[in-house]
């Protein structure tokens, strides 16, 4: 679910600590910051003399030029500030500069936030995929992926636009009442006195408002709601009689969407009238003042309308500024969410180089002693209850037993993905734990139930048991998988394209391509979680002929659901609530007429 802006993380500035990290990423461009603040600063200095400047137009054109007033700075430049045409040129000349130095700004802010960005999203990336699998255990995938990138976009906002504006804004708010303090001191504060007072009040009620009609739009999401319910549930209403009902159920909520309504109507109304006595009123207020100042001859007309077009620059900076610091705030937050995320702990290091890994060569001898399990975000459950397993070199284990029993977790166990809680898992009489953890993955596949295929090409998918393997490597695994065939049927054969944007493969044809994926990673320890769903026979066959290619040889551990992969297996072990109740081979274990007998004889498996 996507953040909106209401819910978006407040700044808490206890955590200042955690938002200096964000250091890492500015200091490289430290310099570029300081230049982009200097140009900033000039050019905010540039906005008051233009306005300054167009000021002194409106004044020449409103006086005769006879009350020539020394201006030392424009004094020096030689310019004659009662000439009309030099003036102008002069604005022009300042616009040409603004101009040159906007464009350097957003370009120079562009690419240093580029920059940042690149390598936030890159290490935010990094971070989420290099978690333990029970970080994902207590999160959603979607809502991470949308807080991150809302989080990523709110701190992009402020590095390109918002603290650019804050400073502009702070620069004309200050230069500007200095300057407009140098024109007349008295109308200065006049205006202080009642401009930004009413600016301020008008920005809260803005937001008053704004509640106000949120809580509207809420009231008609509700009776939606009871639309929709109604329309979905039409049976039970008719069935029941109810239609009256719902329809004064309906008619309440509508009636109440009225009376907010109106209620913000009211406000919104106020508010019209608020800004146009109270805002309205302060500027004439001032230009009042202002005006009898000129007559009494304290105040230049060319500074009397500078003061105006002044007092405009300011008071929209003062108006504009709040909208800054609240994008500011949400900025602080994003960048908060961001670090502690960056922060959280992750499994051992994920280096990009597979060469980096010393070729681990594994008998693929496991055992499973005493292992006792529960999943971190739910202590009170215990999933697994002292487990005794062994897989010998090249044979294969059938874990077979009710839904819920703890299979997937031991599979999840052998992957270590979660560590024991007691007991130890070893490969080889070395406990997991010693190993390292990406070059022991290494030597694993994983086939799993529902094969879920990148959207890329058939190639690729593949290819990602091996990401370096040669073409006729690739080729190869899909013909021991029994998958050659139907790639050669599609005309762009290994390059079709997979997945939402390409052609649907079947759940056979689906599964044969993860069987050439672990086929050519060419693992020494094989986890098998079979399908459930079921294929038609042919490709059955197909996808039975295939997984036996594959399991050939290797040690392999079955989450079966199929009597011939069970009947198959060299060891059938039966799971029941986290602990395991009998082990064998299909005929001894029917002969002790135990719990797997009991499985078979209630069909609890697929014949097929
Ligand atoms: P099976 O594969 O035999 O159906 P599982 O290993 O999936 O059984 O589940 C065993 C128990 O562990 C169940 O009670 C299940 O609710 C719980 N469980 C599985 N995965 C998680 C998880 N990620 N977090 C918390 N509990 C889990």
């Amino acid at each position: 679910m996507e953040r909106t802006e209401e819910e978006a993380r407040k700044f808490n500035w206890k955590n200042w600590g955690v938002v200096r990290k964000m250091g890492y990423y500015l200091r490289p461009h430290a310099w570029g910051y300081a230049l982009g603040v200097l140009i900033i600063s000039l050019s905010g200095v540039l906005t008051l003399l233009v306005t300054r400047l167009w000021g002194q137009l409106g004044g020449v054109g409103a006086s005769t030029g006879e009350e020539a007033g020394v201006e030392s700075p424009m004094a020096m430049l030689n310019i004659d500030m009662h000439s009309l045409t030099e003036v102008g040129w002069l604005i022009l000349l300042v616009l040409a500069v603004q101009a040159t130095l906007s464009f350097g700004r957003v370009l120079l802010f562009a690419k240093m936030t580029e920059d940042m960005m690149l390598a936030m999203r890159n290490d935010a990336f990094e971070a989420i995929v290099s978690m333990p699998m029970k970080f994902f255990d207590t999160r959603r995938v979607g809502d991470l992926n949308s807080r991150v990138s809302a989080d990523i976009t709110a701190i992009q906002d402020v590095f390109t636009t918002t603290l650019a504006e804050l400073l502009r804004q702070i620069i004309i708010i200050v230069g500007g009442i200095l300057a407009l303090l140098y024109f007349s001191v008295t109308l200065t504060l006049l205006m202080l006195a009642t401009l930004p007072v009413m600016i301020i009040a008008a920005i809260l009620f803005g937001r008053f408002i704004r509640k106000l009609s949120k809580r509207t739009q809420d009231q008609v999401a509700e009776s939606n709601t009871i639309v929709q319910e109604t329309l979905t549930g039409i049976i039970s209403v008719k069935s029941f009689a109810n239609e009256a009902w719902e329809v004064v159920r309906y008619l309440n909520s509508i009636k109440d969407i009225r009376s907010l309504a109106m209620r913000g109507a009211i406000w919104r109304g106020a508010f019209a009238s608020f800004i146009i006595l109270f805002i309205f009123g302060a500027i004439t207020l001032v230009i009042f003042k202002g005006a009898e100042l000129m007559m009494e001859g304290g105040l230049a007309s060319e500074h009397f309308f500078t003061f105006l077009l002044m007092t405009g620059l300011v008071a929209g900076s003062i108006g504009g500024i709040a909208a800054q610091f609240s994008a500011l705030q949400r900025g602080l937050g994003a960048i908060e969410s961001l670090m502690e995320l960056m922060e959280e702990s992750r499994e051992e290091v994920v280096t990009r180089d597979d060469q980096a890994y010393p070729a681990l060569q594994l008998r693929g001898d496991v055992s499973f002693e005493d292992v006792h399990f529960h999943y971190a975000n739910r202590a009170d459950v215990n999933v697994l209850t002292g487990v005794n397993l062994r897989i010998e070199p090249g044979k294969r284990v059938a874990l077979v037993g009710p839904s819920g029993a703890g299979k997937s977790t031991i599979a999840s166990l052998l992957q270590r993905f979660h560590d024991p809680t007691a007991g130890v898992i070893k490969v080889d009489g070395q406990p997991l734990d010693q190993y390292d953890l990406t070059g022991f993955r290494k030597r694993i596949a994983f086939v799993p139930q529902e094969v879920i295929l990148f959207g890329g090409d058939i190639r690729s998918n593949i290819a990602y048991g091996k990401t370096d393997a040669s073409d006729a490597a690739i080729r190869s695994a899909a013909e021991q998988a029994n998958a050659l065939a139907f790639i050669e049927s599609f005309p762009d054969g290994f390059a079709t394209v997979v997945g939402e944007r390409g052609v649907q493969l079947s759940g056979g044809q689906r599964q044969r391509i993860a069987i050439a994926r672990a086929i050519l990673r060419d693992p020494d320890i094989l986890i098998l979680d079979e399908a459930t769903s079921a294929l038609d026979a042919s490709s059955e066959k197909e996808v039975q002929l295939a997984l036996d290619a594959l399991m050939k040889d290797r040690s392999s551990l079955i989450i079966a659901h199929r009597l011939s992969t069970i009947k198959n297996a060299d060891q059938i072990a039966v799971l029941s609530q986290g602990t395991i109740l009998e082990i064998g081979t299909h005929d001894t274990l029917i002969a002790s007429g135990g719990a797997y007998k009991k499985l078979v004889e209630n069909q609890e498996f697929d014949l097929a």
